[in-house]
């Protein structure tokens, strides 16, 4: 129920949250949905999840439609893949037991900007084909669905290759793996087949790929070798990357670390290769032909996800393209005076702010869902435009003891993997104290274990 303190509050504020206080009285619905204004998120990534939490639950109905109903830690995902973490340090519910906050697991497929509603599908996997489609209607719209991974319509890419994005998609990674090793042990699969079976091919030469490498290496070093002691000869790790350099996003020096870490922890790189194909036990590449493995993970590129496509607002030039917003994270109008649409902000991978350029990471999402948190929190006519104070960059992972740090001071290796370790990741990831704290706790139990 409402109570009177909200009413006056909000009657003294707008003559239109006074009518719907009064619709609410006359239909004896005086609750919450009723009088307060309903914040609807789109998504549940690094921007969505945060600001989910911050909202003021006293003042906004906040709704939260993903298609996940989890958020991840992307920069656990590849160690989760790996088996080398728990899945649950890997990922956030998006519910919360202390939180009033209303979820939906359901997809955006468009929004009608002037009724102010999304227009949703289900997004619950029981029966194939029976998804539900309704309405969702807002006050604010907060547009924070990311980005996708683009495969440049290779073919067989999108059917046959595994990704690293979201937490099912670390955990298909992760049963893949298990399933080649078992299938690789069974009695009288020839040494050839083994080899196969045990090629990881990753594809791209971002971060992603360097940590899942790195990672992959850390297993063939550590678990792999008690418990599949006959194969640990015949796993290997590929990464082939489109580029003639190594770690597109990192600058030269680090990238020149990337390369020699990850070449120095046993893993194969084929720069400037260029795939043509993908079938479900090879790749094949202009140069080498077909190249048999037992999976490929596909890292490489980003792309506009398909709502934000759909979108007639203003958005950038480059690819991928981005919703742009003004300074405070309002999506601007298409029209050639491009206007800030009032209610309607977009943060995260999936928008940028016009004439300034960010890059798509967590620090930026983060970031700007604390500022729009507090702009709406605070319900004033805030005049502080967004700034974004770059703090951790851009943190890779090598494997081992190695890692790479694209910061206000470029660390390399082991500062880097210390950095990593004690937190810098840490902070920029957990959302909660218990995660904090059950992340803190597998650091030292991998410590002791070595
Ligand atoms: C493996 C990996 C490691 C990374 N490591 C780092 C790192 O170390 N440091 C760093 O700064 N950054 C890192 N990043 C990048 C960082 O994770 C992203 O920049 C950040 O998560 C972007 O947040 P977001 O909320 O905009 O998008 P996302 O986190 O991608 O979330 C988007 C959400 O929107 C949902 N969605 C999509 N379409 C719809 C729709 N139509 N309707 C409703 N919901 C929808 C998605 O399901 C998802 O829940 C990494 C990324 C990956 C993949």
């Amino acid at each position: 129920m409402a109570n009177l303190g909200t009413y006056k509050l909000l009657a003294d504020h707008d003559p239109e949250d006074e009518i719907q206080f009064m619709k609410g009285e006359i239909e004896g619905q005086l609750d919450d949905k009723l009088v307060k204004d309903t914040i609807v998120i789109v998504g549940s990534g690094t921007a969505g999840l945060i600001l989910s939490r911050k909202l003021d639950e006293e003042r906004f109905n906040v709704v939260v439609i993903s298609p996940e109903e989890t958020s991840p830690h992307t920069s656990l995902l590849a160690s989760a893949a790996c088996g080398l973490v728990d899945f649950s340090l890997a990922e956030e519910q998006v519910r919360h037991k202390s939180r009033k906050l209303t979820y939906y697991k359901a997809r955006v497929e468009d929004v009608d900007f002037i009724r102010k509603v999304c227009i949703c599908r289900s997004a619950c996997d029981i029966v194939r084909g029976d998804s539900k489609v309704f309405e969702v209607k807002y006050d604010r719209l907060i547009l924070a669905p990311g980005g996708t991974t683009h495969t440049f319509d290779i073919p067989g890419a999108d059917e046959h290759a595994l990704f690293l994005r979201t937490v099912a998609d670390a955990r298909r990674v992760h049963h893949r793996l298990t399933q080649l090793l078992e299938l690789a042990s069974i009695p009288h699969v020839s040494a050839d087949e083994q080899r196969r079976l045990l090629h990881i091919i990753i594809v791209g030469g971002g971060p992603t790929c360097i940590e899942l490498a790195g990672k992959l290496s850390d297993l063939i070093d550590g678990d792999l070798t008690t418990l599949y002691l006959e194969l640990k000869d015949k796993i290997s790790v590929s990464i082939h990357d489109s580029r003639a350099y190594h770690s597109g996003r990192f600058e030269a020096a680090l990238r020149q670390c990337c390369l020699e870490g990850s070449s120095r922890r046993h893993v194969q790189l084929f720069l400037d290769s260029h795939i043509t194909k993908v079938e479900v036990d090879s790749i094949t590449t202009e140069a080498l032909g077909r190249v048999p493995c037992g999976m490929a993970v596909w890292t490489a590129g980003n792309k506009t996800c398909a709502l934000v496509g759909k979108f007639k607002t203003a958005s950038s030039k480059d690819e991928p393209s981005r919703i742009l917003t003004d300074e405070y994270l309002h999506v601007l109008t298409l029209d050639a005076e491009q206007k800030a649409m009032s209610q309607v902000y977009a943060l995260g991978d999936a928008a940028d702010i016009k004439d300034g350029f960010l890059p798509p990471t967590a620090e930026v999402a983060k970031q700007k869902a604390e500022y729009l948190a507090e702009t709406l929190n605070a319900e004033s006519d805030r005049k502080t435009a967004f700034e974004y104070q770059q703090q951790y960059g851009l943190l890779g992972w090598l494997g081992g003891n190695d890692g790479v740090v694209q910061g206000q001071i470029d660390w390399t290796p082991s500062r880097a993997w210390a950095a990593w370790q004690s937190g810098n990741s840490n902070s920029l990831f957990a959302r909660s104290w218990r995660n904090h704290l059950s992340m803190a706790i597998h650091w030292v139990a991998d410590w002791v274990r070595g």
